[in-house]
């Protein structure tokens, strides 16, 4: 925690949602937690502290935001289209306070101990940062030499991907590699006492998910070790992705995937989530990713790359607001889709939610939906909608 802020911070009068609705209370942050929650809370005499009115205002828990090219990603366009490092204050700015990093479709000329170093980078700069070991190939790349390795001695690994599955630019594995992977993540989140999953990068390949089924149909590894993800990228994907979610798997929207983006068959993911939610998919099975930072690269019929994006996590809060908005569900049902059903699904446990000994991931946002201020565990980074804390060199370059 910044040694000019704080050590209290009171914030007052906001409507909570945490993600349930608790109702207009204060919020007292200690340091990097949440120390209580409660009507008339003061600040501890004597001590330095700062109080917050926020009347008027709505707090959340930060956004964990599971799929992010910390490192960049992309590359598909040759190497000029490798997209660049994501930077501190693009990440508070869109309200995600927890990111999971990983590669992509590069494991070549990226390598898992840069991802691991820009994670522990965000990390001092004020974020909490976890990584998947992997890239979309494999054998896939790791540090140790096994999936499980990682997962059991590195603390920031909490499971593996992206691997690619019915993608064209995937390693065409067979159901028995996939296998094999999956019981190596499984066992290293079991030893570890970590969430184990394997975050699995859908493409836009015929068979969709028929591989997934294969890999579980024995039963000896479950469908919530999984997390498919860019499930909405097409209507028949965002079909089956449903179906797997009501037989308990998990169903991971990409917020970053839309028509609006310009990919052209995907489903307009605030829509995905209400498609998801009337044809009774238990809302506990949804999550939303940004896929920020890598490239959205745009193909033709045939395969080639005619354009290339990159993607923002911005579009996290746009999709909860819409799924609001525009969707009419509830702002605590559209909010535990990015924080608490997350934490759950990757076990992290001190996040997520707004409860006392929880890390002190904070959001607030007014009526009209804009993100005024962000806390990452006690530390003041967005004030008043502007970014008060900058990334290393996003601090030089803005000096200079
Ligand atoms: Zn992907």
């Amino acid at each position: 925690m910044s040694k000019t802020q704080p050590f209290f911070t009171l914030l007052r009068n906001a409507a909570i949602i945490a993600p349930n609705e608790l109702g207009k209370q204060d919020i007292l942050i200690a340091g990097s937690k949440i120390a209580a929650i409660g009507k008339n809370l003061e600040l501890p005499q004597g001590y330095d502290g700062k109080e917050i009115n926020l009347t008027d205002h709505t707090v959340l828990p930060g956004f964990i935001d599971s799929h992010v090219h910390m490192i960049g990603g992309g590359g598909e366009g040759g190497y000029a289209t490798r997209t660049p490092e994501i930077v501190l204050s693009k990440v508070t700015t869109s309200g995600v306070t927890t990111l999971i990093g990983c590669l992509g479709t590069d494991g070549t000329t990226r390598h898992m101990e840069s991802l691991l170093a820009k994670a522990r980078g965000l990390e001092e700069e004020g974020l909490s940062t976890y990584i998947y070991t992997g890239a979309y190939e494999i054998p896939t790349p790791t540090i140790t030499g096994s999936v499980r390795k990682d997962i059991i001695i590195i603390d920031k690994i909490i499971g593996t991907g992206e691997i690619a599955m019915s993608d064209h630019r995937s390693a065409q594995p067979t159901k028995s590699e996939y296998q094999k992977l999956a019981a190596e993540a499984r066992v290293g989140g079991m030893l570890s006492g970590k969430a184990g999953i394997i975050d699995m990068h859908l493409g836009d390949g015929a068979d969709g998910m028929k591989l997934l089924y294969e890999i579980t149909a024995n039963g000896e590894i479950p469908k919530a070790q999984f997390l498919p993800t860019h499930v909405n990228r097409n209507a028949k994907l965002l079909d089956e992705s449903i179906a797997w979610a009501k037989q308990g798997g998990m169903m991971d929207i990409t917020s970053g995937v839309s028509p609006a983006s310009g990919s052209s068959k995907a489903i307009k993911p605030s829509a995905a989530v209400k498609k998801a939610l009337v044809k009774g998919v238990p809302l506990t099975q949804i999550t939303m990713s940004s896929d920020g930072n890598g490239s959205m690269p745009i193909f033709d019929e045939k395969g080639n790359t005619i354009g290339v994006g990159v993607a923002s996590q911005a579009s996290m809060l746009e999709e909860v607001r819409d799924m609001v908005q525009a969707e009419g569900i509830s702002l605590s049902d559209a909010v535990q889709i990015v924080t608490s059903n997350v934490a759950h699904v990757l076990k992290l446990r001190h996040k997520g939610t707004i409860t006392i000994g929880a890390d002190a991931d904070i959001l607030v946002i007014n009526k009209e939906f804009h993100l005024k201020e962000v806390w990452c565990k006690g530390q003041h980074m967005v004030e008043n909608g502007k970014p008060i804390v900058f990334g290393t060199f996003e601090a030089s370059s803005s000096n200079s």
